[in-house]
């Protein structure tokens, strides 16, 4: 029998997960909603079955609809005539066949035209096409993505409706959009980032005001990823600053369509485009600059909840990036490898000289190492969320919305983690794909330039890498200022792991996780040491309340944040090789890869711990001058 090529059956890492790696049956019986349907699966095994065969269609797909053709999809261009967006016809033909695969609805429920399938295998898709080409990977994502943010932002604001036996939907609030989506007719995006506003969304101008027709919404929007697409989600300001309300909580959310087709055919356009963004990579994923003119707009959920909302699906987003991150890896990993043993170097082929053989090693050995993250942190988000909107089938309310809450404090925790690694990883893999073409790496011909081109934005979108070290190392410090009992008993408890775990690998993750204790410890100290600096000089009756709760994250923080991506990095590791030593209790064949991570993580994060307790204290002296004294000293 002719096997058809696939990107699931040569990876025996990403079958794992398919295969056991992930506890299905809760994923499954959150997904299938108890089995109460009677248009849905019986059972698990029934329910797997059937991921494994969306798996395994999504494999071929990418191997054999999509990789052939990489260099056309990077070569040619989009069009702007008369104001549209013109695909290009490969481009347009692999959407076809996604259309017609269905996976458009993947993961929608079956009653608005899905396949229900888990989120989880949405994110093991993102990874099957990112690894054949991340542009296709980030359109499909537009298309499901939108019409799940439509589902999920209308349960969360309660105009959608459940049937009390079922669980099924009975009503929602954009069911024909969803439909048209679906049915690969059209797509949405996620208009944020403006010319002066993109880390910074409080600095957002794009206006929408209420008038007797409803909203209507005004404002540039750059970069925006699809952007040709008809169903935009955009953030704009409802609360001019002059209100009270200004930045982030004058921010509110709208569903803004782009243009409306009209009865006799044609279109009415509801927005311009202005450009589609000339890239250094990413070449198939069309970049839109557009603008929105009193456009009439929807508001979702109330008025100034818009960057709450918006962070919701960015979440998703953040995840989906890091699958992205890692099927990049793996095409440079696999790429760079193919070559290696090809190529002949002085006398022997490149994967037997020594540093080629490290690399390649160190690239296989992260791979699998984040990929263990990424499916833990994907895992927790889709429990959490599906606890968090249905409710758990055999228990109340309140017992589900306690464990929703675990799950998600465990998805916020590895999420930022993710999107940080896999992006960096990316870049890092693709140049060292490069570097082992040596100059046929520079050529064209051989595709491991445009692996460079397409991962450098990574470490740029959906939060910068920057902006990922910010949030995890806020996240994990306000912790320990919020609860420093707990986080004492975290230090004893490592200690005792460390000296007492049976297993030596068990022992081995304890102390990883001393040294990342060890570097919050310090930045903890120093942040509060500094905090007791400027409190000496307020009376002494207003230090309880200066130092309890008047904290200013950008004056008070300011040695955590300039160690913020080495604590990250830290996180990082760490969290990965308690993802890996859980795998290894049900799976001892895992422990291999344990060992392989530890053998890296562990100097990698001595040498981290030591940059922290050694350096910045005299960026930090320079910064602390007023800028003009500073500039007078150079
Ligand atoms: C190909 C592509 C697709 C995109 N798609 C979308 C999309 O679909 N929708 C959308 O809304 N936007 C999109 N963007 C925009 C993207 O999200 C922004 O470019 C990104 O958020 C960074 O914002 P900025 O470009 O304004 O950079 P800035 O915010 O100006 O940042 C510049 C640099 O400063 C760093 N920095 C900023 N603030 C801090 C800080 N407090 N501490 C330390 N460092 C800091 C950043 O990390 C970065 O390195 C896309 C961008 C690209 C390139």
């Amino acid at each position: 029998v002719l096997k058809m090529p696939s990107f699931l059956s040569d990876n025996a890492d990403l079958q794992f997960y398919l295969d056991g790696g992930i506890d299905w049956e809760l994923v499954a019986s959150l997904t299938e909603r108890g089995y109460r349907d009677p248009q849905g699966f019986k059972d698990t095994a029934d329910a797997r079955a059937f991921y494994r065969d969306v798996a395994s269609m999504v494999g071929e797909f990418a191997a054999t609809d999509v990789a052939p053709f990489v260099g056309e999809l990077d070569r040619q261009e989009f069009r702007v005539e008369d104001g549209e967006v013109i695909v290009p016809p490969r481009l347009d033909a692999v959407f076809d066949k996604l259309a017609r695969l269905g996976l458009h609805g993947l993961n929608l429920p079956r009653e608005l035209g899905g396949m229900n399938a888990p989120m989880l295998l949405y994110f093991v898709s993102c990874e099957l096409l990112a690894r054949a080409d991340v542009s296709v990977m980030a359109h499909h994502g537009f298309h499901g993505g939108t019409a799940m943010a439509m589902l999920v932002l209308s349960l969360m604001e309660g105009s959608t409706e459940l049937e009390a036996g079922t669980g099924r939907i009975t009503r929602t609030r954009w069911p024909r959009e969803i439909a048209e989506i679906v049915a690969g007719r059209a797509w949405g995006s996620m208009d944020i980032t403006e010319p002066d506003a993109g880390s910074d969304m409080a600095a957002l101008r794009a206006t929408a005001t209420e008038g007797p027709d409803g909203w209507t919404l005004t404002g540039e929007k750059i970069f925006v990823t699809s952007g040709h697409g008809k169903y935009h989600f955009v953030l704009a300001r409802t609360e001019p600053p002059a209100d009270g309300a200004a930045g982030l909580r004058g921010l509110s959310l709208f569903l803004v369509p782009a243009y409306r087709d009209e009865a006799d055919g044609t279109r009415t356009r509801l927005s311009t485009i202005h450009r589609v963004e000339d890239k250094l990579g990413k070449h198939a994923s069309a970049t839109v600059a557009l603008g929105f003119e009193r456009t009439p707009a929807e508001l979702v959920g109330r008025r100034g909840e818009g960057f709450r909302l918006m962070l919701e699906f960015m979440n998703h987003a953040r995840l989906g990036v890091g699958f992205e991150g890692i099927g990049l890896c793996e095409a440079a990993w696999r790429m760079a490898s193919a070559y290696a043993a090809e190529r002949r170097s002085m006398g022997k082929s490149l994967d037997r000289h020594e540093m080629i053989a490290d690399y390649l090693s160190e690239m296989q050995t992260d791979i699998v190492g984040m990929r263990a993250l990424a499916m833990d942190a994907a895992f927790h988000d889709e429990v959490a969320y599906k606890l968090g909107l249905f409710g758990a089938l055999d228990t109340t309310r309140e017992q589900a919305a306690a464990r929703a809450a675990d799950h998600a404090a465990k998805a916020r925790r590895a999420t930022p983690l993710l999107k940080y690694l896999a992006a960096e990883k990316a870049v890092e893999m693709a140049r060292r794909c490069l570097q082992i073409h040596g100059g046929n790496g520079y050529m064209k011909d051989f595709g491991a330039e445009k692996l460079v081109r397409d991962a450098l934005v990574l470490p740029i979108y959906e939060g910068t890498s920057q902006i990922q070290a910010l949030m995890a190392m806020k996240d994990t410090l306000g912790a320990v200022i919020k609860a420093p009992q707990k986080f004492l008993a975290r230090v004893a408890g490592a200690r005792f792991r460390a000296a007492s775990a049976r297993d030596p690998l068990e022992a081995r993750v304890a102390g990883l996780s001393q040294l990342c204790l060890s570097a919050q410890q310090h930045l903890v100290t120093r942040t509060v040491a500094a905090k007791f600096r400027t409190v000496r000089k307020k009376p002494l009756a207003s230090w309880r309340e200066e130092l309890f709760s008047q904290w200013n994250p950008k004056r008070d923080f300011a040695f955590a944040l300039l160690h913020a991506e080495r604590l990250t990095r830290m996180l990082a590791d760490e969290a990965i090789a308690e993802a890996l030593l859980a795998q290894c209790r049900a799976h001892p064949e895992r422990r291999v890869w344990l060992e392989r991570y530890l053998e890296r993580a562990e100097p990698r994060v001595r040498f981290l711990l030591d940059e922290i307790t050694t350096t910045g204290s005299r960026l930090i002296t320079e910064l602390a001058e007023p800028h003009d004294l500073r500039e007078a000293a150079q």
